[in-house]
């Protein structure tokens, strides 16, 4: 089945909009264990409600209240949205498989060599943030959410051109009722 397209955007903040465990695959990204479903509450049922990850999800609500917590706007203009958040799962996988914390600030001294590289890698790609604040003016999601709600619907409906270049990349965190359940994406063992 083709994945569908998977842009930055914010929905109106009075939808109320939460992840649910329903099996089957991403449909933005592909991602195999999330299996989890989009449910806009007070809508109908057919209303672009999508089965999408954790990190696709984030990727289409930057209006939600930890966002800046949750993930940064990096740039990487030669990777796809939907190829970063599948290396970004590996790279969580890889680092829950050993034990190694999602925030670690160095490689040095990680073991094994997997588990190093993919804390390098992460720190690679936290540091586009900076490259994001040159180019785009903010690596703040909170920061584009707010412009992308003030655009006209003309523009809104353009922004994955004027945002070429500009990806989230998860950090590794998701807040429910302001608790971080992310460690239990891994892997798609999480029950609702
Ligand atoms: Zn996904």
């Amino acid at each position: 089945m083709p994945l569908l397209p998977l842009i930055v955007s914010v929905v109106s903040r009075n939808d109320r909009v939460a992840l649910r465990q329903n099996g089957g695959s991403c449909q933005f990204c592909g991602y195999e264990s999330a299996g989890w479903q989009e449910h806009r509450f007070g809508r109908t049922e057919s209303d672009h409600e999508a089965r999408a990850c954790a990190l696709c999800h984030l990727t289409q609500h930057l209006e939600r209240p930890e966002i800046n917590r949750e993930a940064v706007l990096i740039w990487l203009p030669q990777m796809s949205q939907p190829a970063l958040n599948r290396v970004s799962w590996r790279l969580y996988s890889i680092l829950a498989e050993h034990g190694v914390g999602f925030d670690r600030r160095r490689a040095d001294g990680v073991r094994p060599d997997e588990a190093a590289g993919a804390v390098a890698l992460r720190l690679e790609l936290k540091g586009l943030a900076g490259v994001a604040e040159r180019e785009l003016g903010t690596s703040s999601p909170a920061e584009l959410s707010e412009a992308l709600f003030s655009m006209s619907p003309d523009t809104y409906a353009q922004r994955g051109k004027r945002l070429a270049g500009v990806r989230l990349l998860g950090l590794g965190q998701f807040y429910e009722d302001g608790r971080d359940i992310f460690p239990e994406f891994i892997g798609g063992g999480r029950a609702c």
